[in-house]
């Protein structure tokens, strides 16, 4: 309940759709219940005495009732629909904001396709509470009190009927309710596997055909449909259930009160009209309680989604800035001092440890290791990606924690492993780099990244498109235009993660000899293969997440037995 207040919060301008809503239907309400007393005094002292004139103007005065109950009627569901659109906007741009400030650690705590849920689905469900909920929320408490005041005014006798067969209807619909509550939270849940099966099965679909994985994909397909669909059954299904337990309470207490009643006119206690006045507010009196427990359903299902919703507001952003951050970057040198870092606090191994080295500005860095010996990671705490778990990350002679995010990842660009474009054209990919950058400059970031000489022979050339993800260029032009995006920031430092490993040999050492050439910008690549890394001013050597030696590749190839090993096997993998 606590998280389902605090969204309320959120609904900054639609509080007043909301209120509007509220009263609209207070006001339509008050006018239905005023409808069977109307009713009655119709009968019994209209029809029953053939007084035309009291008729008529009983009857004008039901007539209106009923069309200014329409005309709020209708008015309340503009200002309800605004009021619960405006909500699920302001949710979704609230986990939007959210999610712009995670750092990559808040990233590793949620699957991709939960965070869709909770922006999609879980944000629905919270409208509807709204859209379907309000209007039986607001009704409900107000024609249970005035209904039951009515019925009382006109017999008490007959009112106790119900006053009894109430709480037992009550009680019946709390047990559903709670029994359903958990149940909810399992839907979501379920909603939130599907969508992560259908999301990892669309983006690999070429892998999936590639392998021929078709009828795999299709089995866990299917699995994650069947829970959900069962689930969802078993969810709905015990939610029904409300309405046949509303019934069998509301026709007994009819009939109950219908004999009673009928007891009651024979020996002249009571009139018609009044048991007709009667039975209306009985069943609004309990209709009264069946919206409730209905939107008691919704309420419980949104607390569930509410819940999700606010564990996406509440993750704590994993990188702060300082308050008065340092808004300029010196020069490109970097410096590890004692580095050690770990991906989860509770992890028991570090994934560095103990790295220290100083490389200058305009230098060439290259870091060499197995996989999994940590040369990502490494490279990743430059541009603050993450934080350290010790020690310090300089680059320009600042910690990185001192800068504003933005300087440092402005100032450090990485070409990432896992290269990734967007939709839309090459140019509007490499602007991203640099929104105010000329075609000139494009151009020129292209041919230093060897994207140059393909780009000229697509027939739109800057504006090809590339397709969802970048799926209409290879793999190796897709590097280089990453690569040509990166060079766009002018950056101080830039990192190449293994980014070259789509490219043949030829176009890589151009590439390489191209960046060369920007003398103040220090270039760190991780490579595969140790030949490229040759000319390096300095080389890194990990192993397991360890610095185990560091310097030129003459200095290395005379005393380091890793990078011996490497080499050499490199070598040998060459001559095949
Ligand atoms: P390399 O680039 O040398 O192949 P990485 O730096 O990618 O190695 O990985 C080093 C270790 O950290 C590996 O054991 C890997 O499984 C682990 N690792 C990498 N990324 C993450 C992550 N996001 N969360 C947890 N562990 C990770």
């Amino acid at each position: 309940m606590k998280d389902f207040k605090r969204l309320l919060g959120l609904l900054g301008p639609y509080k007043k759709n909301l209120a509007a809503a509220m009263l609209l239907v207070l006001i339509e309400t008050s006018l239905e219940l005023v409808i069977p007393t109307l009713a009655a005094d119709l009968i019994d002292n209209g029809i029953a005495t053939g007084d035309v004139r009291h008729m008529l103007l009983v009857g004008g005065g039901m007539a209106l009732c009923a069309l200014i109950a329409l005309i709020t009627g209708l008015t309340y569901a503009r200002h309800a629909a605004k009021a619960a659109y405006g909500w699920g906007a302001r949710i979704r741009e609230a986990e939007w904001a959210a999610v712009q400030r995670w750092s990559f650690s808040n990233m590793d705590h949620y699957e991709t396709s939960s965070l869709v849920t909770r922006m999609t689905s879980d944000v629905t469900v919270m409208q509807n509470a709204i859209n379907g909920g309000l209007r039986p929320l607001t009704r409900a408490p107000i024609m249970f009190l005035l209904g039951t005041f009515f019925s009382f005014t006109m017999n008490a006798k007959l009112a106790l009927i119900f006053i009894i067969m109430t709480p037992l209807l009550g009680l019946v619909l709390f047990l559903i309710v709670s029994h359903v509550a958990p149940m909810y939270t399992k839907l979501q849940a379920t909603v939130d596997n599907l969508n992560s099966v259908v999301e990892e099965d669309v983006r690999a679909i070429r892998t999936v055909k590639a392998f021929v994985r078709e009828e795999h994909e299709e089995g866990l397909f299917s699995k994650v449909n069947n829970s959900l669909r069962n689930v969802g059954t078993k969810t709905n299904a015990t939610a029904a259930l409300n309405m046949p337990f509303f019934q069998l309470t509301m026709y007994t207490a009819t009939v109950l009160i219908m004999l009673l009643g009928g007891f009651m006119i024979l020996d002249g206690e009571m009139e018609v009209g009044a048991l007709t006045g009667f039975l209306s507010y009985v069943l609004q009196v309990m209709n009264s309680m069946m919206m409730l427990s209905n939107v008691f359903l919704l309420l419980t299902r949104s607390l569930a989604s509410a819940g999700r919703i606010c564990g996406v507001l509440d993750e704590e952003p994993g990188l702060g800035e300082r308050k008065n951050p340092v808004t300029s970057v010196e020069d490109g040198s970097v410096e590890f001092r004692d580095v050690s870092f770990k991906y989860a606090q509770g992890a028991k191994e570090n994934t560095l440890q103990g790295i220290s080295f100083k490389a200058k500005p305009g230098s060439t860095i290259g870091i060499l290791g197995g996989t999994g010996a940590g040369k990502s990671t490494l490279v990743q705490l430059i541009a603050r990606l993450y934080d350290v778990s010790s020690g310090a990350v300089l680059v320009g002679g600042v910690d990185v924690r001192d800068y504003s995010l933005e300087v440092l990842r402005d100032s450090v660009g990485i070409v990432l492993q896992k290269n990734l474009l967007f939709s839309g054209t090459v140019r509007e990919n490499l602007l991203w780099g640099d929104s105010d950058a000329a075609d000139d400059e494009l151009w020129e970031a292209c041919r230093k990244a060897g994207a140059e000489e393909f780009l000229r022979r697509f027939p739109d050339g800057l504006d090809t498109d590339l397709g969802q993800g970048g799926v209409n260029v290879s793999g190796g032009q897709k590097q280089r235009l990453c690569i040509a995006r990166s060079l766009l920031k002018k950056p101080r430092i830039l990192v190449f993660d293994d980014s070259t490993s789509a490219v043949d040999s030829a176009t890589e050492a151009g590439i390489r000899a191209s960046l060369a050439r920007l003398e103040d910008v220090t270039k760190i690549y991780i490579a595969q293969r140790a030949g490229t890394l040759r000319g390096a001013d300095l080389i890194l050597v990990l192993d397991d997440g360890r610095l185990v030696d560091s310097g030129t590749h003459d200095e290395l190839i005379g005393r380091c037995q890793v990078y011996k090993e490497i080499w050499a096997s490199q070598l040998k993998g060459g001559s095949l």
